[in-house]
């Protein structure tokens, strides 16, 4: 069996100011071992990438954007290129999280796009998917992941420069985390389809991140898990020991 190195990646969504940068770095790094066995991310806001990359690349975290345009240039007012974000210093982006399909219109569709221009591009992404609430509820959390999952993956060959991460909607931002054995029994689920689509090599390899409410204090039980290699983190990352304390 593949021994995948546990990731965490903290998604800032729309927080923080260029101002607090320097010393949300100084903070992280100093709380932070220096031969931590895990890999670390970060997914930020755009206008940080330029500033944050000369760090990241020294230290070698993953340098996120949150979102990018399946195009490579043209006539869509806000949106970002991969290459422009490339240019920016980003190493990879997350795609189809679940406010960006709550609020801005994406789509099982749209994500599919950008997972499959990103693989053109050899850009790495986090693929979010999750069930919300309703879904749970009544009983189509399988059905639900299931469905973007292989919908996303959908035009794509091999799983080389995508990361997955569960992310229940009702987890999110909610102070109420799914349970291991909750988390375990869908991450397990997703590498079965995995195993189907591309098989057992690239789908042990790949790694499954877990998202919704991880913290200092949830995060170890979580990913002692056969199935869950990491976490994609929101409020607790934007706490630089708290962050750190994970990350070691
Ligand atoms: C997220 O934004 O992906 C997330 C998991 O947020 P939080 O950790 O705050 O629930």
């Amino acid at each position: 069996m593949a021994t995948r190195k546990k990731y965490f990646v903290g998604n800032w969504k729309m927080n923080k100011r260029k101002s607090e940068l320097s010393d949300f770095f100084s903070q992280f790094g100093k709380n932070l071992k220096s031969a931590v066995a895990c890999d670390v991310g970060f997914a930020v806001p755009s206008v940080f990438l330029e500033n944050l990359a000369p760090t990241f690349r020294e230290k070698r975290f993953f340098l996120g954007a949150q979102n990018f345009h399946w195009e490579s240039s043209g006539a869509f007012t806000g949106e970002l290129s991969i290459d422009m974000l490339l240019d920016a210093g980003a190493t990879g982006a997350l795609v189809g999280h679940s406010e960006r399909r709550q609020y801005f219109g994406e789509t099982d569709a749209t994500v599919c796009k950008k997972v499959t221009a990103a693989a053109h591009k050899k850009f790495p992404v986090i693929l979010c998917i999750g069930e919300t609430l309703d879904e749970r509820k009544s009983n189509k959390t399988n059905e639900v992941v299931k469905r973007q999952v292989l919908e996303a993956l959908s035009q794509v060959q091999n799983l080389d420069f995508v990361t997955l991460a569960y992310e229940p909607v009702w987890a999110i931002g909610t102070g109420l985390s799914a349970t291991s054995a909750q988390a375990q029994e869908v991450h397990k689920m997703i590498r079965g389809l995995l195993v189907e689509k591309f098989g057992a090599a690239m789908a042990e390899k790949t790694r499954i991140l877990y998202g919704g409410s991880m913290n200092e204090k949830n995060f170890a039980e979580l990913v002692a898990q056969p199935d869950i290699d990491g976490g994609l983190i929101g409020g607790a990352s934007l706490k630089p020991d708290l962050f750190a304390t994970i990350c070691n």
